[in-house]
């Protein structure tokens, strides 16, 4: 009986052992696939400028470097799909970090209302040029003290706007709003009326790579991955992100915030 109850015990052992390897094979087939298609994405993604570039150098040494005027004009362009190119290695570099989990969060209390204040200071010129105004919804005078990365969530903020004003209409409006919200959170609301997205679109924004509409979106230049480097900042930093929108009336992108446990010492000596 010793014997039936070892021969029971290894059988158990090696079943076990079956269904842990024919699951570690799954996961191992999983990723596989999904680096085949990563990796098919970014070529796909680099073709575009790298063809512009190479399109416009050619062009050059044909001919094209004689007059001034076209060497100026081509030698522009090709600077721009660079420029482009750049951009994009540079969200894939932040992209592969955040699937890695490579990402170091580093959090520190700060006044989420003065980093807003920021960000449209930078991005107030890139407004200007589609009359759209940006809007603050909140009393500028009060600070509102919150626990996070201030860098990444500025890459948040700037984001959001951005597509606000690249997804906007002419003499449009983006608006940033502060709630705060019931425990120990606030929601950062960043709000349009721009083009919006279809319905059925929706769940799709936050993948990598994913573009609404290819066409439009390739004018406005962008890698598709803002959103997901979005998402992957703010679930690092276990909060939130919401998306609503309406076709042709607006979207509103929103992501909650831990405010800081004790406020910081406010100098309060006048
Ligand atoms: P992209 O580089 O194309 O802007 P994102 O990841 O930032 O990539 O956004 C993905 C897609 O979601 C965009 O291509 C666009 O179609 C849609 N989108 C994002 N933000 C907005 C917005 N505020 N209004 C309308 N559509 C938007």
């Amino acid at each position: 009986s010793q014997v039936t109850t070892d021969m029971a015990t290894l059988t158990r052992e090696v079943e076990k052992f079956t269904k842990d390897k024919k699951l570690e094979i799954e996961t191992l087939k999983v990723r596989e696939a999904y680096r085949k298609e990563f990796m098919g994405n970014v070529s796909h993604e680099l073709k575009t400028p790298l063809f512009t570039v190479q399109g416009y150098i050619l062009t050059l040494l044909d001919g094209a470097m004689k007059d001034k005027a076209v060497r100026k004009k081509y030698l522009q362009r090709a600077s721009k799909g660079v420029e482009r190119l750049i951009y994009i290695v540079r969200d894939l570099d932040m992209i592969t970090k955040l699937e890695a989990g490579d990402l170091h969060l580093e959090e520190e209390d700060f006044n989420i209302v003065e980093l807003v204040q920021g960000s449209f200071d930078l991005l107030e010129m890139k407004a200007a040029k589609k009359n759209i105004t940006l809007t603050f919804d909140i009393e500028y005078e009060e600070p509102i003290w919150v626990n996070a990365d201030r860098d990444r969530i500025q890459q948040v903020l700037t984001n959001l706007i951005v597509n606000s004003i690249k997804y906007g209409k002419e003499d449009g409006t983006t608006e940033v709003s502060i709630e705060n919200l019931i425990k120990n959170k606030v929601i950062v609301r960043v709000t349009d009326n721009g083009e919006g997205i279809e319905k059925e679109n929706l769940p799709r924004v936050f993948e990598r790579f994913y573009r609404v509409d290819k066409s439009g979106s390739r004018k406005e230049g962008g890698s598709g991955l803002g959103l997901s480097i979005v998402k992957h900042i703010i679930e690092a930093h276990n909060e939130k992100i919401y998306v609503e929108s309406v076709f042709g009336v607006g979207s509103e992108f929103s992501f909650t915030l831990e405010k800081s446990k004790d406020l910081p010492e406010i100098n309060t000596e006048i």
